[in-house]
């Protein structure tokens, strides 16, 4: 925007030549006296109406009609004591818009769960649903996120009390979330929680459902006289989820209900864990008993493993050629194909014969049918903590050898990290950043890890947080090798199985070879009293 202005240029004997003018830019003069006048409607409106109430409410009671007329009396001094909450809340409000916008309020992010948050806000409300009659329905989805949980709690609780105050009694209100699918970046695959908070209330129209996003904007002019609000609280919503890079909108149809949306970004963590979750290894369960599938499917689900289940030896034959599970769990008393007549049809199929077979009981094994070459164990039902111990073996083969994950980004350190297990005849795996880390973990299930922190996708904090909320992988030994001197803190943070701590720089090769060798051969040695297996022996230098 431009103002300008001329005046007429004459010479020494008075002819006029022309005009002198000035431009001047003033978009953000217009903008301070745009923000001016806003700030004064605002004062002689939304304050003073509340202060007049005040004034008025108190100038009576000074007159004496607390005693004169008692009810009346102390009808005043309620409405004077709720347009001072009022004004109270309008400050509040205006004060934290102002500080978030301005960038003076830093939102403390963290990893926080998004159950935790739902339920607070949730209790919050509570009392509020109770006294309007509403029943709150809560349904809290267990995620990670990277929010300022108090800001977060604030936004929840803001759009439940709006929700609350537009429904009628006996009404529900809903506060749900899923996992989606972040569009804009498509290409990292990142996950995003999307919040959803729904009423059956009056609805809002359909063009009001921005606009109400704005400061002090509602849809109706009484509203913050009948259901006492600012016309703030959106407003704030809108600048908590930009600050945490999330959006919010509304949807509604008028008569039936809102609903509110909001997104949050997913710890990466979380993200990975769902793209790695796709890695875990695959176990076919076949019984014709229903429970016993269930109770399996239930167990395999927990310790990490994928699982499909199939009642009849028949549909095991057809899934295990659909989708090559990493393992077959067999039962062999079934009614229809026998499971001694589906494990000789697996094994002559060529594509289903490489896949280990587990038979899984009532009976024990007798002396002809073990070691039995298409079996790779035998399980009597109910299986415990064998089942995994036999999974593992399956999956890994007997004569596994001893695998070491390198998690380091520096690829010449690497490659000599590399070279000096090698020299042991060590298995050595690589990834290069944390993602890699995590998914390489789910195939490799590897004996030791050695593992840089600062990484490319996911730190090695998250890849060890990561670790220890899956049972396969959380008593993998490790060694954090960085050149970050830690504090006790973070060395508490980066526990997994075995830990040993190691800075790059202050410890030479030939220590922290010594050092690492002498965890492994420490390792193998557990290893070998839990299998009994002692094909493999120690490391010598
Ligand atoms: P307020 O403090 O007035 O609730 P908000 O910014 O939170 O301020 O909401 C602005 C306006 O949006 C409300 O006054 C109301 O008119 C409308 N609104 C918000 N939520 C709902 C809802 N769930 N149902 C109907 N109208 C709503």
């Amino acid at each position: 925007m431009l103002e300008t202005s001329g005046s007429p240029v004459f010479n020494c004997q008075g002819v006029f030549q022309g005009y002198r003018g000035i431009a001047r830019d003033i978009t953000e003069r217009r903008e301070i006296e745009r923000l001016k006048d806003e700030f004064v409607s605002v004062v002689s409106h939304e304050l003073r109406t509340p202060l007049t109430s005040i004034r008025g409410a108190l100038g009576l009671l000074a007159n004496g009609v607390l005693s004169t007329q008692p009810e009346k009396g102390q009808r005043m001094l309620d409405i004077a004591l709720n347009n001072t909450d009022r004004l109270v809340r309008l400050i509040n409000d205006i004060l934290d818009i102002e500080r978030i916008e301005s960038g003076k309020v830093t939102m403390t992010r963290q990893a926080c769960d998004a159950a935790n948050l739902m339920i607070q806000s949730a209790d919050t409300m509570r009392d509020m649903a109770e006294k309007a009659g509403v029943t709150l329905s809560v349904s809290p989805v267990a995620t990670r996120l990277w929010a300022d949980p108090d800001r977060i709690i604030q936004v929840l609780t803001n759009l439940l009390s709006n929700a609350i105050k537009f429904s009628p009694e006996g009404s529900t209100v809903w506060l749900t979330a899923e996992l989606v699918r972040s569009e804009q970046v498509e290409r990292n695959s990142s996950l995003e929680l999307l919040f959803q908070v729904k009423d059956r209330g009056r609805g809002i129209p359909s063009d009001k459902l921005e606009t109400i996003f704005g400061r002090f904007q509602q849809v109706d002019a009484s509203d913050s006289r009948k259901k006492g609000g600012t016309g703030l609280g959106l407003a704030i919503c809108r600048s908590i989820l930009q600050h945490h890079g999330g959006e919010i909108w509304a949807e509604s149809i008028l008569g039936e209900g809102s609903t509110f949306y909001f997104t949050l970004s997913v710890l990466p963590s979380e993200s990975a864990v769902a793209i790695a979750d796709s890695n875990n290894p695959l176990v076919l369960v076949c019984d014709d008993d229903p429970s016993i599938r269930d109770v399996m499917q239930a167990m395999l689900e927990k310790q990490g493993y994928r699982s499909v289940a199939v009642a009849s030896g028949q549909a095991a034959l057809e899934q295990a050629a659909a989708q090559l599970p990493d393992a077959i769990l067999l039962n062999l008393m079934m009614p229809g194909m026998h499971g001694w007549e589906t494990l000789a049809i697996l094994k002559q199929q060529p594509s289903t014969q490489k896949i280990p077979i587990i038979i899984l009981s009532g009976l024990l094994p007798d002396a002809r049918e073990v070691p039995h070459p298409g079996i790779s164990d035998w399980l009597v039902k109910p299986p415990e903590q064998q089942l995994f111990k036999a999974l593992e073996r399956a999956l890994n083969g007997s004569d596994r050898h001893t695998r070491v994950l390198v998690v380091e980004d520096d690829l010449d350190l690497a490659q000599v990290l590399i070279a000096m297990f090698e020299r042991y005849g060590i298995e050595t795996y690589y990834a290069q950043t944390g993602r890699e880390a995590i998914q390489m973990s789910q195939r490799v299930i590897p004996d030791l890890l050695v593992l840089d922190l600062v990484l490319p996708e996911c730190n090695g904090f998250t890849v060890v947080d990561w670790l220890r909320q899956h049972n396969r992988l959380c008593q993998v030994p490790l060694v954090v090798y960085t050149a970050k001197d830690l504090d006790d803190c973070e060395r508490e943070r980066l526990k997994l199985g075995q830990t040993l701590f190691l800075t790059k720089g202050r410890i030479t090769p030939e220590e922290f070879e010594r050092r690492v060798i002498k965890l492994l051969n420490w390792v193998i040695r557990g290893r070998k009293e839990d299998s009994n297996h002692d094909s493999q022996t120690d490391f010598d230098r």
